[in-house]
C-alpha cells in the first residue's frame, strides 16, 4: 500500500508561507497524506514544534546553499546557510539526514547545482514548478541519469496547496524506516501541479495582507 508522504511544506516559520501548523495538520488529513516533511527555509524551528499523533511528521529544512536550495529530510538541527552544496550536504548526514535536490530543473526557483552527483534522492515532482509536466519529465531523466531515488512534494507555501504533489514510500510509519525506504528508492512520486484556481487565491490573499 505504502505511505502517502508531501516531503516539502513550507509554515509559517518561512518568512513567504502563511501556513499554521494546525493548517498542515489539518490539510494533510483533508488531502488523505498519512504525513509530511516540513522543510523550512533556513530553520527547523516549525518541525521542532509540531506536535501531533493525527499525521506522521519528519522534520526537516530547506537550506539556502550557495549553489541552490538543498532539502533535508530527518533533520533536527540548524544547517548554516550559505555553504557550498558539498559541505551542506556533509552537514545534513552529520545530522542524521539526508540530501534532497529540490526542484532541480525549476531555474528560477534556485535549483541546486546539477554538476552535484551526491544527492541521496532528487525531487522529480514539486507541484509549486510551472510548467510542470515538462519539468517533470526533465527532473525526472537527471534522476534516472544518476539512478538516484524519486520523491515528490507540494513547495506548499499556503495550505490549500499541501498534498497536491506527494509520495509514495513503501514503509512502515516510522521516520528512520522512511528514510531507509527513500535510500532504497522504495519511492514514486505521485500528484499534480497546483490549480490556477488556487494559485490565483494565494496571490490574492498575500496582496490583501501586504495593503
Ligand atoms: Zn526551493
Ligand atoms: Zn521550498
Amino acid at each position: 500500500m505504502g505511505l502517502k508522504i508531501d516531503f516539502h511544506v513550507h509554515t509559517c516559520y518561512s518568512c513567504d508561507s502563511s501556513i499554521t501548523l494546525k493548517d498542515v495538520v489539518g490539510f494533510a488529513k483533508k488531502r488523505g497524506l498519512d504525513g509530511v516533511a516540513i522543510t523550512d527555509h533556513n530553520t527547523v524551528k516549525g518541525a521542532l514544534k509540531l506536535k501531533t499523533r493525527d499525521i506522521l511528521v519528519v522534520p526537516g529544512i530547506e537550506v539556502s546553499t550557495l549553489d541552490g536550495h538543498l532539502l533535508g529530510i530527518n533533520v533536527t538541527t540548524p544547517i548554516p546557510a550559505k555553504l557550498g552544496i558539498e559541505e551542506t550536504i556533509h552537514r545534513i548526514h552529520e545530522a542524521g539526514g539526508i540530501a534532497v535536490a529540490p526542484h532541480p530543473t525549476a531555474f528560477y526557483k534556485s535549483p541546486p547545482s546539477r554538476r552535484v552527483r551526491s544527492y541521496d534522492a532528487i525531487e522529480v515532482m514539486n507541484a509549486s514548478s510551472i510548467p510542470f509536466s515538462v519539468l517533470t519529465y526533465l527532473s525526472k531523466r537527471f534522476a534516472e541519469g544518476l539512478g538516484l531515488p524519486q520523491t515528490g512534494g507540494s513547495d506548499s507555501h499556503y495550505a490549500p496547496e499541501i498534498g497536491s504533489a506527494y509520495t509514495v514510500v513503501e514503509s512502515d510509519p516510522d521516520v528512520d524506516e522512511i528514510v531507509c525506504a527513500i535510500k532504497k528508492g522504495a519511492t514514486v512520486p505521485r500528484g499534480n501541479g497546483i490549480p490556477w484556481k488556487t494559485r490565483l487565491e494565494r496571490t490574492v490573499l498575500s496582496l490583501k495582507r501586504k495593503i
